[in-house]
């Protein structure tokens, strides 16, 4: 089943708040939250976790990467939830205590502020990002028990980003992918960040398909069940390959000039798709990642 909303999706396993920028809450003696969402939702991931946990608190937050869109409720969820540990790969912790990447991260929060004014009734100042502390750094191969009989196996997954990690819950079979699989869309179509690099980012969705997945939760708009999940690997293998030819004959094509590359890919990817997609300079930003990655693969044959 393809799920776009958020709610139960599976024995107490919910996503949280905002089906375009979810968090997800696994339920049970020691509750978990992954990923960290927008700051300007916060007090939403807050009150939609509170309406499911009572008087119980968050225990553990898993993080899989240091985008905005990923750790940008973190700071407020800590102060909601004292005695939750925040966990990720120690890579985010030292973004963290850059100065320039802060700012960075503060402006992208802000200016998504807008674009979710106009999907979700919220009103007054909202929360902006703040920079917070990793109480517990994972790798991979971790495995963190969290209570009922239920661990948290921890995969590092980099491709999309450097410090990307995947977390896995053997006993449940949900994995939470965020980036490191794609971002499907409506059509069927999967974009495919692979922003630091392509070989690596192939690698790593790869290592992902070898799990046994009943509920695998991207970073965005839908989760895969059931047999969704199941078939869903080949497939982000084969959007990927496609990209990349298409990338390469048009380096080929238009002797290597990337920004005309960019506007012929873009109109191919983003312009002629209907739909709900990602914010066109945040396309951009990371559609030139992309490229570069095709054109560095091409480089060293
Ligand atoms: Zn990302």
């Amino acid at each position: 089943m393809v799920i776009n909303r958020s709610g139960p999706i599976a024995d107490r396993f919910w996503s949280i708040a905002h089906p375009g920028m979810p968090l997800f809450l696994l339920d049970g003696d020691k509750p978990a939250i992954f990923d960290g969402g927008l700051a300007c939702l916060a007090n939403v991931y807050i009150d939609h976790i509170r309406s499911v946990l009572g008087e119980r608190t968050l225990s553990f937050c898993f993080l899989t990467h240091s985008h905005f869109d990923h750790i940008g409720s973190v700071f407020w969820l800590k102060k909601a939830f004292p005695r939750m540990d925040v966990c990720a790969n120690s890579r985010l912790a030292t973004i963290l205590e850059r100065p320039r990447a802060v700012e960075v991260i503060k402006m992208l929060s802000k200016s998504a502020e807008d674009m979710v004014r106009g999907e979700v009734k919220i009103d007054g100042n909202l929360p902006g990002f703040e920079p917070f502390g990793i109480d517990r750094p994972v790798s991979d191969g971790d495995r963190i028990g969290i209570g009922d009989g239920l661990s948290v196996e921890v995969y590092a997954t980099p491709g999309h980003t450097r410090d990307c990690m995947s977390y896995y819950i053997p006993e449940r079979k949900i994995l939470i992918a965020s980036e490191a699989l794609g971002i499907p869309v409506e059509d069927g179509y999967i974009y495919t960040d692979f922003l630091i690099g392509y070989d690596v980012y192939i690698e790593s969705v790869k290592k992902l398909g070898t799990l046994d997945v009943d509920v695998l939760c991207f970073g965005h708009s839908f989760v895969y069940t059931g047999e969704d999940a199941k078939n869903y690997v080949p497939r982000v293998l084969a959007c990927a390959e496609d990209f990349y030819n298409m990338t390469a004959r048009f380096l080929e094509e238009e002797d290597g000039d990337l920004e005309a590359v960019k506007q012929r890919v873009k109109a191919l990817e983003y312009d002629s798709r209907p739909g709900a997609k990602q914010p066109e300079p945040a396309y951009l930003l990371n559609l030139e990642a992309r490229i570069l990655a095709v054109k560095q693969k091409m480089e060293a044959g």
